[in-house]
């Protein structure tokens, strides 16, 4: 009787992701995965928390946000292939303050391909947020999730290039993520998909959320992924309210793609109780998992074939390139006019992401930096700035 209904399950399983995703496309990526979600530790995950959990605050206008940045922009320095820079932002009633998001770029072999989006904030909150804001699972989870995630897709170069934003400020109103969306317009208009980890380390189920239909192709993309992995407790939730709830909402409002993972378990969230003991180590194993292998198909497939259907931009490139490329063979003006035009469109926004996303790239990380200060001092935007060797990265 039961493998009977095993029988079932897994022919509606295999129907169902027929339907939304072609089956050559899932045999092929599987073959891809299966070395990558093998690569992801429970153990480092469950560092991760500790680790961050240990500052005893990262609220964003206390010292420990800062402390906790450099502790992530140390870990993000030593995978193979990212760039990692902090971006600075002002923090409000804070006057001559700034704000620090980290950020970790790994470029892609391919430039034009366009950029996939992870990100979560790593700045927590409690009614006493100076003193204790351990913030386990809202967030010290799904940045752990992230940094595991990042530690995995560095073992391999990619087409496309892969963007980890650990954002601060997410808990007094989105404000790192909103500043850093604002300073990288361009870039975001190559970003092909955003996901959000804000609380992923308990509860009974984890929610993929997403807010509108271009969204849900992710939210499915996903979902069918952990279908494949075999894991149970992901489910897709239409929710505005949930991924408005979260620095997704800053990419939403921009018309990305944009889903986020929450576990819908708010029981000591903004709490000194929200502690590493709360959480179940199973869950950040599982979620990396998807994660890794959601970013291996969005790295390495055709986004016509991830998102069918509901990108009417990128159905109709085909067409277009085609068109666009029997011009450019008919005239040797023509190809020169065009090279020239997308040179001169490509190099202010090249020339932006230098000055804004690449503003503080440190020459070394032991160099003194803002963290060598008190908490309590403050530092203007100039001074920090000032203090940091920009270097060239080339
Ligand atoms: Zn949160």
């Amino acid at each position: 009787m039961s493998s009977c209904i095993e029988h079932w399950a897994k022919t509606f399983t295999l129907l169902a992701l027929t339907v939304s995703t072609p089956s050559s496309l899932i045999a092929k990526a599987n073959e891809g995965w299966l070395f990558l979600v093998e690569q992801v530790s429970g153990e480092r995950l469950i560092k991760y928390v500790e680790d961050l959990v240990a500052f005893k605050t990262r609220y964003a206008l206390s010292g420990g946000a800062n402390f906790s940045a450099k502790y992530l922009y140390r870990y993000f320095s030593t995978l193979r292939g990212f760039n990692v820079s902090f971006h600075l932002f002002p923090l409000p009633l804070e006057d001559r303050r700034v704000g620090l998001n980290v950020v970790a770029c790994k470029p892609g072999v391919r430039e034009s391909a366009g950029h996939i989006l992870l990100f979560a904030h790593y700045d927590s909150v409690s009614n006493d947020p100076y003193a204790s804001a351990p913030g386990a699972d809202d967030n010290a989870s799904g940045v752990a999730v992230m940094m595991e995630a990042a530690y995995v897709m560095s073992l391999y170069d990619w087409n496309r290039t892969l963007i980890f934003t650990a954002f601060s400020g997410e808990e007094i109103g989105f404000i790192g993520s909103s500043a850093w969306a604002k300073e990288n317009e361009d870039l975001l208009k190559n970003v092909v998909g955003g996901v959000c980890l804000d609380g992923v380390g308990r509860g009974e189920t984890v929610s993929i959320m997403y807010a509108d239909e271009q969204s849900k192709a992710l939210a499915d993309l996903t979902l069918n992924v952990s279908i494949m992995l075999g894991f149970k407790d992901f489910r897709e939730v239409a929710s505005v309210l949930g991924v408005e709830g979260s620095d997704s909402h800053v990419f939403l409002e921009r018309g990305l793609k944009v889903i986020r993972l929450w576990d819908e378990d708010a029981t000591s969230i903004h709490s000194p109780l929200d502690l590493p003991e709360t959480l179940y180590p199973n869950r950040l194993v599982e979620t990396c998992k998807v994660i890794t292998a959601t970013l291996h198909l969005l790295l390495t497939e055709s986004f016509k074939d991830l998102y069918p259907g509901k990108t009417v931009k990128l159905k109709n490139e085909g067409a277009r390139s085609l068109l666009l490329a029997a011009v450019l063979a008919s005239s040797p003006t023509f190809l020169l006019i065009y090279t020239l035009l997308k040179w001169r469109k490509r190099f202010p926004s090249s020339q932006r992401w230098v000055k804004t996303t690449l503003t503080a790239y440190i020459s070394g990380i032991d160099s003194p930096f803002i963290f060598d200060q008190p908490s309590n001092h403050k530092l203007s935007k100039d001074e920090i700035l000032g203090s940091l060797r920009c270097r060239n990265e080339h």
